[in-house]
């Protein structure tokens, strides 16, 4: 097996006095897996434990609340006490797998709710966050010197627990960025105005730090290079700040991006090149000489390799490569690139779970958070398995339960694998999905699953081959309403335009304005098609997970696609869509009519077998839904065959 060790990944490097053996760090992440008193968990403690073995240099964990009202969400906590000694076991255990442990510190400022928090936010400036809405009281003088003091304590908390350092949270738009930006400080006293005074919060925050930890202690700074806001913070103010924070005296400097009103810069999302941060983290670098850390969907080690020769930065933050595949150092050193689960920048575990304030999970890696309860083990009673669907539901049952130690055999009716996941990779800046879909083909086929591709699996073969268990991952098929019309041969599936099975003339009216409807546009429109939406609901991409939306609807508009809301589609002829609007009826003019009005499960398949075979239905089979369902029922299933 090749072993990549000589990599600058594995090159060790000190921050302050913490030496790290390799150059990859997690860079902090909420879980939502503490307890609402920000008590660490066995799941929380578990989950940091899973990638301390997996090789990880250090782990930065998220968002220790200063104060149980800077919380955004169920972050952890070391605002008192009482709250060490969960951590100290979170420490112990993860130092006991060989990575370092940092604590990042926080205070959220007005980006929560007076729903999380239960009272009204504090701020700078008495100015709402655009996206949370809640307008935030201004903080007085002896207030803010009660918070300056407040991550003092915390930092000597988490020193007392075994944290290696901590990272001061300055970025992302929260507390400490509200009162350093233009764009949210707007206070006429010595904390606002000139870049001086809006620095002297975290600066005063910085030297309370130092006072209460000693000189040994590792202190990091995370900061948004560019809060691509406007009147937002850019690059040349933050390299000014730079060089003022490692003169107050921190270790090392977290550079990240975005507030929550661009959100899409904090956690980017597929559509954004990975690695695009690096260049900030280079112009920051030739400014400071301390180590200096960059992070934004850098998703492959290798580029992550490819950051360190050029010299840009001297640590690279993983975040959710790191939810993908917790083994993704060690697996890089033993050259098991192949192996490596690729984050695909979907969101659907980690962000929109995480706005709804409930416990993140990954779509690529359906056993995150569940670690604390679930260990794939070897059956004793290998068991003749058929997974009839080529989906990222069945593909994950069966590798699940060819993993497990099980016979298994899979049929899908046609010539490749992914269903409609793989179709959902075709349009532009969607890619990414298709590594995942690659990636369990292969495994699969390591595996040894029998894979049967463009054969229809009937209840005749089930009869032949007398499988111990079925398990159906028959996806979805596209609705076709009653519309006078649609069965006209200028109507045609989105899927089937997608996979070009089939092709539009010039003029095109899509029916159906959500992400289907919505990305099958913009594919066309880079055809060089006319292309019109036709939507019922007030407005478009309503499905589409928040970050993705926007950049989608940006598109949409780049590409001059025509939209059109609140309508509804009455007939169809051979040169027009009649469509009622406003009490109104408007005849659109179309060559082609590209259906995208939602999908129905497609289980018939189970009524055709049933009694001949045990049967478990999983994914879009039974309902649908989205792909992160589809893979965890995907994986329970393939255990508990
Ligand atoms: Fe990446 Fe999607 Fe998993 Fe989040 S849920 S870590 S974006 S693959």
């Amino acid at each position: 097996m090749k072993t990549l060790n000589a990599s600058p990944i594995f090159t060790p490097i000190s921050i302050g006095n913490v030496k790290l053996k390799n150059r990859l760090v997690v860079s902090p992440m909420v879980t939502v897996y503490c307890d609402p008193d920000g008590m660490a968990t066995e799941r929380f403690i578990v989950y940091h434990e899973t990638k301390a073995k997996g090789g990880w240099g250090a782990i930065i964990v998220e968002d220790y609340a200063v104060d149980p009202l800077g919380r955004g969400f169920w972050t952890p906590g070391l605002w008192k006490d009482e709250q060490i000694q969960s951590h100290a076991e979170l420490t112990e255990r993860v130092h006991r797998e060989g990575s370092k442990i940092i604590a990042q510190i926080y205070h959220c400022g007005r980006q929560t709710t007076p729903a999380v928090i239960g009272e009204q936010p504090v701020s700078a400036s008495p100015l709402p966050c655009p996206v949370l809405g809640a307008i935030p009281r201004e903080l007085t003088i002896p207030e803010i010197k009660k918070i300056v003091s407040q991550f003092g304590d915390t930092a000597l908390r988490a020193k007392k627990a075994g944290f290696d350092g901590v990272e001061v949270h300055g970025a992302h738009g929260y507390l400490i960025a509200q009162f350093m930006s233009k764009y949210s400080n707007k206070r006429c006293d010595e904390y606002g105005g000139s870049l001086e005074n809006r620095l002297r919060f975290p600066l005063e925050i910085i030297k309370d730090i130092r006072e209460k930890c000693g000189p040994d202690f590792m202190i990091g700074f995370r900061i948004s290079a560019d809060e691509k806001v406007p009147g937002g913070r850019t690059i040349e103010e933050t390299k000014t700040i730079a060089i003022k924070l490692e003169k107050q005296g921190i270790d090392a400097l977290h550079v990240s991006a975005g507030t929550y009103e661009s959100t899409w810069a904090i956690i980017p999302p597929m559509n954004i090149t990975p690695g695009w941060i690096v260049n900030y983290a280079e112009e920051v670098k030739k400014v400071v000489n301390i180590p200096v850390m960059t992070v934004g969907r850098i998703n492959d080690p290798f580029l992550a390799e490819s950051i360190l020769l050029s010299g840009k930065a001297d640590l690279i933050a993983m975040g959710r490569p790191s939810l993908a595949d917790p083994d993704l150092p060690n697996k890089f050193a033993k050259g098991q690139h192949d192996d490596i689960r690729h984050c695909i920048g979907c969101q659907q575990g980690c962000l929109e779970t995480l706005f709804r304030n409930e416990p993140i999970r990954c779509l690529v890696n359906p056993t995150l958070g569940y670690e604390y309860l679930e260990e794939l083990k070897k059956t004793e009673q290998p068991k003749n398995i058929t997974v009839v669907g080529a989906g990222p539901a069945g593909l994950e049952a069966a590798r699940t339960a060819a993993l497990a130690g099980h016979k298994v055999t899979l049929y899908e009716q046609t010539d490749h694998f992914g269903g409609q996941f793989a179709t959902g990779a075709i349009p532009p800046s969607k890619g990414d999905m298709s590594s995942f879909v690659s990636w369990l083909g292969n495994q699969i086929k390591k595996l040894g699953v029998d894979i049967q591709l463009n054969t229809k699996y009937t209840p005749a073969i089930c009869d032949e081959e007398k499988p111990d268990v079925v398990i159906i991952a028959t996806g979805a098929t596209p609705n076709k309403p009653p519309i006078s019309g649609i069965d006209g041969e200028n109507v045609l599936n989105a899927e089937d335009v997608l996979l070009s099975k089939v092709s539009t003339n010039q003029k095109v009216v899509i029916a159906g304005g959500g992400m289907i409807g919505c990305e099958t546009a913009l594919y066309l429109a880079s055809l060089g098609k006319e292309v019109t939406i036709v939507e019922m609901l007030p407005t478009i991409a309503n499905d589409e997970e928040f970050t993705r939306r926007v950049l989608l609807l940006k598109n949409i508009e780049e590409n001059h696609i025509e939209v059109i809301t609140d309508a509804k589609i009455t007939s169809i002829n051979s040169n027009a869509v009649q469509i009622e609007k406003s009490q109104e009826t408007i005849n659109i003019p179309a060559d082609t009519i590209v259906l995208a009005l939602g999908m129905k499960s497609n289980n018939s398949l189970a009524q055709e077998l049933e009694g001949k075979a045990p049967l478990k239905i999983i994914g879009d089979a039974i309902e649908s839904r989205n792909a992160l369902e589809a893979t965890r029922e995907g994986f329970l299933a393939g255990v508990e065959v």
